[in-house]
């Protein structure tokens, strides 16, 4: 994957501090401020410095980018995004600001009906089984979303031509007669909304809009290792911008459902597995599931109820640095309930010769001779 390197993108060197990093984000924000700038490829340009800037303006997942790089984020499907999306904090009030200095009143790229604009975020909720979420799996989904009107290709109508009341120019000049005499105010072309054209025809499927809400099918492919509360993000698959604005992004959240064996914590994996007292006093072997196949278990003589067993690397793999977790067997020692007459013979000539000589067993023996 050719992404550029967030620092490099910013301009600031690693160490830079929130400030710096602040600061340089407001620059490239001045400078490519799609509702704004004239430069080309403003909207990529600014998309990349609005993401730049999320990542390095948290400390926590700045920390994760300097760890893993891109890969901490994204994966060859989309993006990857851990626990949150990049829902910019602060990000709006820089931005407000950049444009107030443009003189637009803050709040104005909002409902101006001309201004291009990113699309929104859509978030998507998706369950999952627990092998799903282990393993992986590809699944297609129908998603509500505007999207760019396909009849007039997100135009709003056909057949542009030059608007006839201000001829092209988006603005007209209107004469104002007062006592003092009259004057020529200039505005912005009501019958254009400024653009300097009209369409012949209003395209009726999406009222002029461009956008329209549809069904789109899409196909996720989910990565190895999700949990619940994890969001994949799919650049570019949320909302259509408007007038020419880049797409928003569609983040996945998961709900992973859980096993009827296996508990997962993290990465870790635990299996409860009951075992008689013989065995825990004599240790065996025992067939064990684990996320990898069938494994022979050994529990050695002298195992304790609770002991923790673990198995290395046959938890589940980390989504983000692919390493995996471990396994760990939690032993119950099963005190029976009911027992045959063989069993209730042998458990007597057991206690017989069984000796207790546990250290506190002793300390009470003393205080109970006091
Ligand atoms: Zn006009
Ligand atoms: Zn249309």
């Amino acid at each position: 994957m050719n992404k550029k390197d967030y620092y490099e993108v910013l301009g600031v060197p690693k160490t830079a501090s929130q400030d710096e990093i602040k600061s340089a984000f407001r620059k490239l924000a001045k400078k490519y401020h799609p509702d704004v700038s004239k430069e080309e490829n403003a909207a990529e340009k600014f998309k990349e410095a609005q993401e730049a800037y999320a990542v390095l303006s948290d400390e926590s997942k700045r920390r994760q980018y300097d760890q893993f790089g891109h890969s901490a984020f994204t994966n060859a499907q989309g993006g990857f995004s851990g626990f949150e999306g990049f829902n910019f904090g602060g990000m709006d009030d820089i931005l407000d600001e950049v444009l107030r200095g443009f003189g637009f009143s803050s709040g104005s790229r909002r409902s101006a009906g001309s201004m291009r604009s990113r699309g929104s975020d859509v978030l998507y909720h998706m369950d999952l089984t627990f092998d799903e979420a282990v393993y992986g799996t590809k699944k297609d989904i129908d998603v509500d979303i505007i999207d760019t009107c396909e009849y007039c290709h997100g135009d709003g109508g056909f057949n542009s031509k030059t608007c006839s009341e201000c001829r092209g120019s988006g603005t007209v000049t209107r004469q104002q007669n007062t006592l003092f005499g009259s004057f020529l105010t200039k505005t912005t072309c009501p019958t254009c909304n400024g653009t300097g054209s009209v369409y012949e025809k209003i395209c009726d499927k999406c009222k002029g809009k461009g956008r329209i809400k549809k069904k789109k099918k899409i196909t996720v492919t989910v990565p190895k290792g999700v949990d619940t509360n994890n969001r994949l993000r799919l650049e570019g698959k949320g909302e259509a911008g408007n007038n020419g604005g880049v797409n928003g992004d569609l983040y996945i959240e998961f709900t992973v459902r859980d096993h009827d064996l296996f508990k997962r914590v993290d990465d870790d994996i635990y299996l409860d597995l009951p075992i008689t007292i013989p065995e825990a006093v004599l240790g065996c072997k025992k067939e064990i599931p684990t996320l990898y196949g069938k494994v022979d278990l050994s529990i050695p003589a002298g195992t304790k109820a609770n002991a923790k067993l673990k198995l290395k690397s046959k938890g589940v793999e980390n989504v983000l640095s692919h390493k995996k977790g471990d396994m760990y067997v939690i032993i119950e020692v099963l005190i029976p309930d009911r027992i045959t007459k063989e069993e209730k013979k042998l458990y007597e000539s057991l206690k017989e010769i069984s000796k207790n000589e546990h250290p506190f067993l002793n300390k009470i023996k003393k205080f109970l001779n006091n």
